[in-house]
């Protein structure tokens, strides 16, 4: 790996980055105290940061990063068509050649009627894209009061306004006036945290029923859509009990109602199949997309859109659209992307090599006296901690305490793992090998064992 170390000093950088550069998702004043890790350079699974540590990253960047760092191809695709054609739109009847080519190749990926795309810059835009596209497609149907999108409370739809609030975090609500109106949350499929007494298939079934009796308490003449993660992501990647989807889709058939998967995380290859929808057995009509679209080596999103509501609304002018919708460099990038992962074969890397690998390796770390349960996906898992198992008990912390501890011993131990309240959440490059996976489940336990260490001397080992 060819590490550049001609940069200036890590506190100097820090510094700088501190004085200047605001965050996301960040409390700023303790990052600038403590500063923010550098990082310089990647290759495959790992990344480098400016004092030369070697770092593998088990979350794909933000689950993006799909193919891993350092493919040469994508970098020579930019280059070329930012020589051909660095920018173009395609709001007044003109289109290009990479736009041309990535909505036939997804169209030929995506499931069933999903035939058509809508692109935007990332998967909020897509979102918001979808809110206001279901809300005309009933309109142009007659039907203009059927505009209520049901969600989930603890999902993530994004971060613009549109996107916050189809997305139930608390506390992303708390801040800027979200919601937006009609926009209505259900709980979430968790039964870890809020199955109590009932058996996981029992308590699958009971929060599905939650999308009939809000359907049928607003009236299903009100709702247009209801949108999901096949598996919650950002939330701690939470999978729902194998009970939920089917009665999910069935109750979305019989009222009418328009599915939406965001597939942000779950699309191209994350689950073992090209969509999440297929691992899960669902049938949206309009799924998200974005991250691993481009595995994140351009900023490109987009709303795939089966024949029915795409040929609804053909018909009128569709007032939205962004400037960097199906540009140029992101459309070739994503093109070169998606062919290199159909040519290599990476989804079925997934699905016969890595995926059972890391599911037998991820499902063993229940031995762990501080992990409660497993759940995985294809190439996507969490584990929770608790301080009893048997009784799946909260620690009496504030939530995210013990799981923020965990993480910087990862960190520490050149782990990039991450945690949701007190979930550890990983989602690795999808090439990367078993051996690297050894490695990867080698430190995960080395820091776990360092983090439960660190939770008993701070007398943190307590029960809710
Ligand atoms: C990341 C994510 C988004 C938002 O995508 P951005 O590109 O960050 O705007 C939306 N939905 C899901 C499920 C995501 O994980």
């Amino acid at each position: 790996m060819n590490q550049i170390f001609n940069h200036a000093p890590t506190h100097e950088l820090q510094a700088r980055d501190a004085a200047h550069h605001m965050h996301p998702f960040t409390a700023q004043g303790q990052l600038a105290e403590k500063g923010a890790r550098v990082i310089t350079a990647a290759n495959g699974v790992f990344v480098y940061d400016s004092d030369g540590e070697k770092i593998l990253d088990a979350m794909a960047g933000l689950w993006c990063v799909n193919i891993g760092y350092g493919r040469e191809e994508l970098a020579d695709v930019a280059h070329r068509q930012m020589k051909q054609l660095p920018y173009y739109n395609t709001f007044f009847q003109t289109t290009h050649i990479p736009a041309i080519e990535l909505s036939e190749r997804i169209a030929n990926l995506a499931p069933a009627d999903l035939n058509h795309v809508f692109y935007a810059g990332s998967g909020s835009e897509a979102n918001d894209t979808n809110i206001r596209m279901v809300r005309h497609y009933w309109a142009v149907k007659g039907k203009p009061q059927k505009s209520i999108i049901i969600s989930r409370k603890n999902a993530y739809h994004g971060s613009t306004v549109g996107g916050g609030s189809l997305g139930g975090m608390s506390a992303m609500h708390e801040q800027g006036g979200m919601p937006i109106p009609d926009i209505h949350h259900i709980n979430q499929p968790n039964w870890w945290s809020e199955g109590g007494d009932m058996t996981p298939e029992d308590f699958g079934r009971a929060r599905a029923a939650e999308l009939e009796e809000a359907i049928k308490q607003l009236g299903a003449d009100r709702v247009a859509a209801f949108i999901a993660e096949p598996v919650q992501g950002a939330g701690g990647v939470i999978v729902a009990p194998d009970t939920y989807w089917p009665e999910v889709q069935r109750i979305c058939d019989h009222y009418g109602i328009l599915l939406i998967a965001d597939e942000v995380i779950c699309g191209f290859g994350r689950t073992g199949n090209w969509f999440g929808s297929e691992t899960l057995h669902i049938r949206p009509h309009i799924m998200t997309i974005a991250k691993g679209l481009s595995s994140g080596y351009q900023p490109i999103g987009g709303s795939i859109v089966c024949d029915e509501v795409a040929k609804v609304i053909a018909g009128d002018e569709f007032n939205h659209g962004y400037t960097y919708s199906s540009h140029p460099v992101a459309a070739a990038v994503a093109n070169e992307n998606l062919r290199i992962m159909e040519e290599e074969n990476i989804v079925g890397h997934v699905r016969d090599t890595v995926a059972p690998y890391l599911k037998q390796k991820w499902e063993a770390m229940t031995d762990h006296p501080m992990v409660g349960e497993a759940k995985i996906v294809g190439m996507m898992g969490s584990i929770a901690l608790t301080p009893n198992k048997a009784t799946r008990a909260a620690f009496k912390s504030d939530a995210g305490t013990v799981g923020y501890i965990c993480r910087e011993r990862c960190f520490a131990n050149n782990l990039i793992m991450r945690h949701v309240g007190d979930r550890m959440i990983i989602s690795p490059p999808l090439i990367i090998s078993n051996d690297e996976i050894d490695l990867l489940i080698t430190r995960a336990r080395k820091s776990l064992d360092e983090a439960m260490e660190i939770v008993k001397v701070q007398g943190l080992w307590e029960e809710k």
